[in-house]
């Protein structure tokens, strides 16, 4: 089993919600922009939120493996 690390440089998120719209691991915060709900994730979230990183238009989404 692989843990995989979510993260997100906000600043250049331009709220345009696909990345909600591919993965439960992600959400609209109050300030337009996405946010995560888990930074560590397991093999079987990876495939949503992989989709969801290289679906991003600005690329800010990074999932990384860890261990
Ligand atoms: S897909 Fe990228 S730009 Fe769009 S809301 Fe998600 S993080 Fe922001």
């Amino acid at each position: 089993m692989a843990n995989y690390k979510v993260s997100i440089n906000r600043e250049g998120c331009i709220g345009d919600a696909i990345c909600t719209a591919l993965s439960k691991n992600w959400f609209m915060d109050s300030d337009g922009k996405a946010s995560f709900h888990s930074e560590t994730i397991e093999d079987h979230e990876y495939g949503s939120n992989h989709e969801a990183e290289i679906s991003c238009p600005v690329a800010v989404i990074s999932v990384r493996k860890i261990s």
